[in-house]
């Protein structure tokens, strides 16, 4: 997402979306300025309780844009219109269709004119690459790292600055008309109203943070879950799974957010996992499941496959009771040294075989 506002008559426009449940309600937001047309639309999901949600609004937009919004400013001078919205979300019927424009001051640097509403394409992606992208999301499903839900992305093979990823859909039913083009901010380019992955900002933001990345699983595939809330750390059993290495990170959306719906569906959150990831191939999330990266979709998907694996046979191994050896990090280096399992090509075209065929 990009913001050129300069003129301290720049105003947001804040749509009022929909309530969720328990005290939250999901606002979309888009910075106006009359005679150069709409920024992009933010999306928000707060408290109902407005302060929260002037906070949430500051702390996205200084995280993803040089200017930001003066929010105390903004919170003195529409002190009024923030009592009436309150005051409006108390009775559901205000909400139906609602709109409020709010006068804020922006702060920032000379800037071209504010961008256009969805960022621009980087063109027609390789039809082998979007053939690949459907094929992990079948071999995901197939192989039980996915199921209703999860999903996988690609960097986009013209422009390192864009991804793709399917539309809000079970893996196991993605075409090539669901692929959706992203700019790493997670603004889609091309959604036409089409329903949008919420946790696609672990993609973005693991995208802008680590170049060499090309492919992004996020799964909830079930023995890993174990190892995210247990305190027996994951550790690689057999050769295969060797780029488990010393072990992995566990993300717990708890310390970086509070108490959250354990989503991660903004960009702060996808930062926040993004640096406990860190140069790692995968971090688990804490009582969620896992992000797998890769610097191709067999790498990524074939770390997702075996990350499963080498889970279910280490608690099977620790549940016989007896003492159990993991690979040493010496022997996991060198698996890895040699070639990571000949970067997963037998398995991805056996895999992609079974996942295409009809
Ligand atoms: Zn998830």
């Amino acid at each position: 997402m990009t913001y050129f506002p300069t003129n301290p008559r720049n105003r947001m426009k804040i749509v009022i979306s929909s309530l969720g449940p328990r005290n939250t309600v999901s606002l979309r937001a888009r910075l106006t300025e009359p005679r150069r047309g709409l920024a992009p639309l933010i999306e928000i999901t707060c408290s109902r309780v407005f302060n929260n949600f002037y906070n949430e609004l500051g702390r996205h937009c200084q995280g993803v844009s040089a200017p930001s919004l003066r929010v105390a400013d903004w919170r003195k001078n529409d002190m009024r219109r923030n009592k009436r919205l309150d005051d409006g979300m108390k009775r559901r019927d205000f909400l139906t269709g609602s709109t409020l424009v709010v006068t804020g001051t922006l702060l920032g640097s000379a800037g071209p004119t504010l961008a256009q509403q969805d960022p621009a394409s980087a063109g027609p992606a390789d039809a082998r690459l979007i053939e690949d992208l459907i094929a992990a999301n079948r071999i995901l499903a197939r192989e039980g790292v996915v199921d209703a839900f999860g999903h996988v992305s690609v960097r986009h093979d013209r422009d390192p600055n864009r991804y793709l990823l399917s539309r809000s859909l079970a893996p196991a039913l993605v075409t090539p008309d669901d692929v959706i083009e992203y700019d790493l901010d997670s603004n889609p380019v091309n959604a036409n109203n089409r329903p949008q992955y919420s946790e696609r900002f672990i993609h973005g933001e693991i995208y802008k943070a680590r170049p060499e990345v090309k492919a992004v699983v996020h799964n909830h595939s079930p023995s890993v879950i174990l190892f995210g809330v247990s305190t027996v750390p994951l550790r690689p059993v057999f050769h295969i799974a060797a780029f488990i290495g010393k072990g992995l990170p566990i993300f717990d959306i708890r310390k970086a957010a509070g108490m959250t719906d354990m989503l991660v569906s903004n960009p702060d959150r996808g930062r926040a996992l993004t640096q406990i990831l860190a140069s790692n191939v995968a971090v688990l999330m804490r009582g969620h499941g896992a992000a797998v990266v890769g610097a191709s979709l067999p790498l990524a998907v074939g770390r997702s496959v075996y990350l499963e694996q080498n889970a279910r046979i280490q608690a099977q191994a620790i549940g016989l009771g007896g003492g159990v050896t993991y690979l040493d990090p010496e022997e996991a280096r060198k698996v890895m040294e040699a070639g990571e399992n000949r970067s997963y090509e037998r398995a991805w075209e056996l895999w992609k075989l079974r996942a295409l065929e009809k």
